[in-house]
């Protein structure tokens, strides 16, 4: 586990060494990070941009997938891929995770004050979060506070969520869909769980990984695991999400076989707040 968490780390940093070309700031730019980012929570430089997505049937948007950027004041904005991680090591993703959730009830909650038509708001946790048995009551206070339903917002969570012991994730998604917050599995098919092995979870949606879809193009095989994990998710009443959608055959095979929903950059990219507004006015999203 720690060699993993070395690598990733290791990943993370090569990765910023690669945009900036600076090989020297290096790890200092990580530390640098991970010591700014509570400051950086607590002064929102947190934003948030959000992907549509849409029902295959009549394209509509039928929700939005909030994703987490840092807008550093000295850097520009930061992916998650680049501190999400840095978050989960240092101690930080409680409260990183909590902003995203209290931010995305003020969103929803700033959308129906304009007028707009919303769609429920899906938001991603770590599996850290997942352990924290207070989740499900903050996420309670922050509904209550805006005034949001527990309808209006989904939790996207992972496979690594549910590595064992289970009890306590469990538990936690019980709580929260019995408030009525739905679940998403997200990534689905790149970790080791079946669909058998999470029936027993309280799982609404499935969300199929974009290396599944990534592959529909090359491989046949690919299309008969696609068909029977959407076939399989139907039979235990889950919806099907795929992600990563970026070519129009992919869109095609999707929805021939049954797929419910769609998300991807041949339909939207994450977009920040603004054009999300765009996107809620027009409702519809006709691939280009
Ligand atoms: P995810 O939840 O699986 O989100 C999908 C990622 O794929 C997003 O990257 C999105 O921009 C990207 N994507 C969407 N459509 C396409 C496509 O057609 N092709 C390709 N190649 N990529 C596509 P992003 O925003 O960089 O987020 C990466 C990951 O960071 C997310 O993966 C999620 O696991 C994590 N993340 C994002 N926001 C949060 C957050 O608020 N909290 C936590 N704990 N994790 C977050
Ligand atoms: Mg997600
Ligand atoms: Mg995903
Ligand atoms: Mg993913």
């Amino acid at each position: 586990a720690d060699a993993a968490m070395y690598a990733s780390k290791k990943a993370g940093r090569n990765r910023y060494t690669y945009y900036d070309g600076i090989p020297k700031l290096d790890s200092d730019r990580y530390y640098q990070l991970a010591r700014q980012l509570p400051a950086a929570i607590a002064q929102e430089q947190l934003v948030l941009h959000f992907q549509p997505k849409v029902r295959l049937e009549d394209c509509r948007i039928v929700g939005l997938e909030a994703l987490v950027r840092w807008q550093h004041p000295q850097y520009g904005l930061i992916y998650p891929g680049d501190f999400i991680a840095l978050a989960e090591e240092h101690g930080h993703i409680e409260a990183l995770g909590d902003w995203v959730m209290q931010a995305c009830c003020r969103q929803i909650a700033a959308w129906r004050m304009q007028g707009l038509d919303t769609v429920p708001v899906a938001f991603n946790v770590s599996p850290l979060q997942l352990k924290d048995s207070a989740f499900p009551s903050r996420m309670a206070t922050y509904l209550k506070h805006y005034g949001v339903r527990a309808s209006d917002i989904q939790v996207e969570i992972t496979e690594s969520c549910l590595v064992e012991p289970v009890g306590l994730a469990a538990r936690v998604l019980h709580q929260l869909q019995q408030m009525g917050v739905s679940i998403g599995l997200d990534d689905f098919g790149t970790g080791f769980s079946s669909l058998s092995q999470i029936r027993a979870l309280p799982i609404n949606t499935i969300k199929l990984d974009k290396s599944f879809v990534n592959e529909l193009r090359s491989s046949k095989e690919a299309g008969v695991l696609v068909t029977s994990i959407i076939t399989l998710a139907h039979n235990l009443k889950m919806q099907v999400v795929a992600e990563g959608v970026e070519l129009m055959d992919q869109l095609v095979y999707l929805k021939t076989a049954g797929c419910d929903v769609a998300q991807g950059y041949f339909l939207s990219r994450p977009v920040p707040l603004a054009q999300t507004e765009a996107l809620l006015k027009q409702g519809i999203l006709e691939p280009a």
